[in-house]
């Protein structure tokens, strides 16, 4: 089974990778539209409003929730170190 790189999600089913494509490394929930893979940014952001509205903290506590999530995944691990040294 793989896991999203960028999220961790499990995906099973081809439905849930980007595009459908199971060679792909990260799910549909992190792809753009065009299926390119969503930029640190793009998944920080939809990452802490996903976090507001499920777990109802504000949106700095969401924020960093998030950083904390991303850093353990593969696809960021460089991007989360260097967001924490600026
Ligand atoms: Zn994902």
């Amino acid at each position: 089974m793989k896991v999203c790189i960028a999220c961790g999600m499990p995906m099973n089913e081809p439905a849930d990778f980007a595009m459908s494509d199971s060679e792909k490394d990260y799910c549909v929930h992190c792809a753009r539209p065009d299926g390119s893979m969503q930029s640190y940014e793009e998944k920080m952001d939809s990452l802490t409003g996903f976090i507001v509205r499920t777990q109802g903290l504000d949106r700095d506590a969401a924020k960093e929730a998030a950083r904390k999530m991303m850093s353990r995944l593969p696809a960021w691990r460089e991007s989360a170190a260097e967001g924490k040294r600026s």
